[in-house]
């Protein structure tokens, strides 16, 4: 079936009412946790198959959280969906007033490679929560956990609902030229545009989950070990391809030295002496990753790892020594082992840094002044973050998840996630049991007792 054929069929079946009936949604969800937890070790399968992640990993970012927040959306779902009564104006007076939360339609999700499984169905589950239907395009590059993903909707529901079609660019491409009535797409800042671009032309609108160079400012007051566990954890995770990653450090000039040492050591304690042999370490997704990694170790000063296997995608934990702001490394967001130590002495020169970027999609700081963690975050502007740990806020559905400026417009999770797919439709409710004549013609001699009411109710 065509493209515009199956987008039309799940208009029709929108038309019919059915995605608007709560019970039904909620009896989809069930089926669909039911099935997922019924695919927990073929999830992990798939997982390790595309890029060797590991069980405890898969579990921790995939598998547990999508179950757990499906588990909310099913507790919560109710509740969340009822037209919530706000307080009336007195401008308005007599009406009651009600925010209805009314599904968009036909959503189209576009999803990306480094969390397969998460970022295709979790938005996908939360559009179905407010009521949509949804056209799934998971990622070309993650085969085995894409075609589980699509298996998994095959089963839970009728294609009218929910489809989940496989495809590189051109299939992308094509559904991008459809009219739809909400897109939400996942995946790097240039395609973003592109994504941004096809909407406009039908003024459809968009969530943009994207990317950047998110800092880490590591100041002198923290305790280093500590710090650089943290870090090397956050950074390492899914082997560096981490949207929320800390792409770069930016530490006080005298303590540079010893958190360095410190990664090192924690590096090596974490992953070993050879980390292509550690089980816990991921696999760059593809070829051509490996080689975009490899490009930006040139003409750098490596002081931790540095070798790689194309063929193997395999890349060590790498800490590369003050790269210039035109390097390589330092002029895209790294999304992968690699981490570059900058340092300062004055905050000057942090703001020098993180300024001559576009807003990230994360900021960590490591410090125990609060004064210094005040500064750094009501001076930058970044889509989300954690003091003294990164990555954690992704963790808590009661944080929107997104990004600003150039990092993403829109954000998710939990309710979050409900109220992205859903309109927010205002409606008073009026009686016929009194109407005040002021507001009707003429309005002579009527302006200055109007005056009077606004200051009243000013
Ligand atoms: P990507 O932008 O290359 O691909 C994402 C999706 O877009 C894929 O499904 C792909 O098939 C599709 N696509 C690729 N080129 C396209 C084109 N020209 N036209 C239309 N569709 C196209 O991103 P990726 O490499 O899969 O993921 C990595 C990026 O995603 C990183 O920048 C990362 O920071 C970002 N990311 C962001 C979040 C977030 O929640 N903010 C989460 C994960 C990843």
């Amino acid at each position: 079936m065509t493209i515009p054929n199956r987008l039309q069929q799940q208009r029709d079946f929108f038309k019919s009412q059915q995605t608007k009936n709560i019970p039904y949604r909620i009896k989809k969800l069930k089926e669909l946790k039911a099935l997922i937890i019924s695919r927990e070790k073929d999830i992990y399968d798939a997982l390790y198959k595309d890029f060797n992640k590991s069980k405890f990993e898969s579990f921790m970012s995939e598998y547990g959280l999508l179950v757990s927040e499906l588990d909310l959306i099913l507790k919560h779902l109710k509740a969340w969906s009822r037209p919530k009564r706000v307080k009336p104006s007195l401008l308005t007076f007599p009406a009651r007033d009600y925010i209805y939360k009314e599904p968009y339609g036909s959503v189209l999700v576009i999803a990306p490679w480094n969390y397969p499984f998460l970022l295709s169905i979790a938005p996908m589950m939360m559009a179905v929560a407010a009521g949509n239907t949804v056209v799934l395009k998971p990622s070309e590059l993650t085969h085995n956990t894409s075609t589980l993903v699509t298996e998994i909707i095959q089963t839970v529901f009728h294609e009218d609902h929910v489809v989940s079609i496989e495809g590189g660019v051109s299939v992308a491409t094509e559904l991008l030229e459809q009219r739809w009535d909400y897109i939400f797409f996942t995946g790097s800042v240039p395609v973003g545009k592109i994504v941004a671009k096809a909407a406009a032309k039908h003024l459809t609108p968009v969530t943009l989950e994207l990317g950047g160079k998110s800092p880490c400012v590591v100041d002198s007051t923290i305790d280093l070990k500590l710090t650089a566990k943290r870090i090397v954890w956050g950074k390492l995770f899914n082997g560096g391809q981490t949207c929320i990653s800390p792409d770069y450090i930016i530490v006080h000039e005298s303590v540079k030295k010893e958190l360095i040492d410190c990664l090192k050591s924690e590096i090596i304690r974490a992953y070993g002496e050879h980390p292509f042999q550690s089980v816990d370490y991921p696999k760059i997704i593809d070829k051509k990753n490996t080689e975009r990694l490899v490009s930006m170790l040139a003409d750098v000063k490596i002081v931790h790892g540095g070798d790689f296997n194309i063929e193997n995608r395999y890349i060590a934990p790498t800490i590369i020594d003050n790269p210039s702001l035109d390097s390589k490394v330092m002029a895209t967001e790294i999304f992968g082992p690699v981490l570059p130590v900058l340092s300062y002495s004055e905050a000057a020169d942090i703001d020098v840094i993180i300024s001559h970027y576009e807003k990230p999609l994360s900021l960590y700081v490591f410090s125990k002044n609060r004064h210094f963690i005040d500064t750094m975050l009501s001076t930058y502007s970044f889509g989300g973050g954690a003091i003294n740990d990164p990555l954690i806020h992704f963790g808590n559905h009661r944080l929107p998840f997104g990004g600003v400026g150039a990092s993403g417009i829109g954000a998710y999770h939990g309710k979050h996630g409900f109220d992205t797919f859903s309109h927010h439709k205002s409606v008073s409710k009026r009686g016929t049991w009194i109407d005040p004549p002021i507001r009707y013609a003429p309005y002579n001699n009527k302006l200055s007792l109007l005056k009077r009411m606004f200051k009243l109710l000013g």
